[in-house]
């Protein structure tokens, strides 16, 4: 049976943690190096809900996509949120671990578990990193690839729905929904910041998540791709299965939280579609 420190090495591996963008934190959360790892989750969020499953399925490491301590903090006060979640993976010896924007820009990385779902072929970065450590790597943000087949924006749409585990925000689109559409981008995650390196790449459509009034109005008014807004954890929760697929090489025992981890609990169309 592998040693937390094991497997978080094998994670730093597949995952370097410099590849993370400054700002993000990523690596080892908690968990001592000699913590036995018989079970590991797989997760997007650390969340109540996602540690009460890690303690349910008798866990012993959580990985995580999404930091759960990002910004600095100079208490972990276990009548707090963060704290009590700290508190309680601790005295329940789980580990945490975080791979967030160092696994979005992998390869295989977070978008291209999101692109293999819609079945597009002819994968490329949205955005490449760039340097001599990735010169040719395929390694970058989102993905561009095309479908085997054209589709019209409104069989994309249907498509994404059957692709895409479910979620109370499921999916809204902008555009014609007679479109045709050949070249597809994804970005898994809150992915505003790369409207324009969609359309540039000739995207048809673009699938992400968190998509804003004015940038996608703005966006939508200068005829680029087609817009499609998913539900940011449906996004990411592909991704989960190719780091089990990691896993599963060293441990035992590796699953996936179903858990749809979105904010979200209500959601009712009072519009009826617009198109
Ligand atoms: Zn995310």
């Amino acid at each position: 049976m592998p040693k937390l420190s094991e497997v978080t090495a094998a994670l730093d591996r597949i995952y370097p943690r410099h590849w993370a963008e400054e700002w993000d934190r990523v690596g080892l959360v908690c968990g001592r190096d000699d913590i036995e790892v018989r079970r590991v989750l797989c997760v997007v969020d650390v969340v109540p809900e996602t540690v009460a499953e890690a303690i349910a399925t008798s866990a012993d490491l959580i990985v995580a996509h999404h930091p759960l301590l990002l910004r600095g903090v100079s208490s972990l006060d276990p009548a707090e949120y963060k704290g009590d979640l700290v508190h309680t993976l601790i005295e329940r010896r789980i580990g945490l671990y975080v791979a967030h924007t160092n696994a979005d820009v992998a390869n295989p990385g977070v978008s291209d578990a999101l692109a293999d779902r819609l079945g597009l072929v002819d994968l490329r970065p949205l955005r490449p990193l760039t340097g001599p450590e990735h010169e040719g790597s395929g390694r970058g943000i989102g993905r561009v690839g095309r479908l085997p087949a054209p589709l019209s924006l409104a069989d994309l749409v249907d498509r994404a729905v059957k692709a895409l585990p479910p979620t109370v925000w499921g999916l809204r689109a902008a555009g014609e929904p007679d479109r045709r559409v050949s070249v597809v981008a994804v970005s898994g995650g809150a992915g505003d910041g790369y409207l324009n390196d969609a359309a540039a790449a000739g995207a048809g459509a673009y699938l992400t998540a968190d998509l804003r009034h004015h940038p996608a109005s703005e966006h939508t008014a200068r005829s680029g791709p087609a817009l499609i807004d998913a539900a940011h954890w449906a996004t990411e929760r592909p991704w989960l299965d190719t780091v089990a697929g990691h896993l599963s090489e060293l441990v035992d025992d590796v699953s996936v939280s179903d858990i749809d981890t979105d904010p979200w609990t209500i959601h009712q169309n009072t519009g009826g579609n617009r198109a």
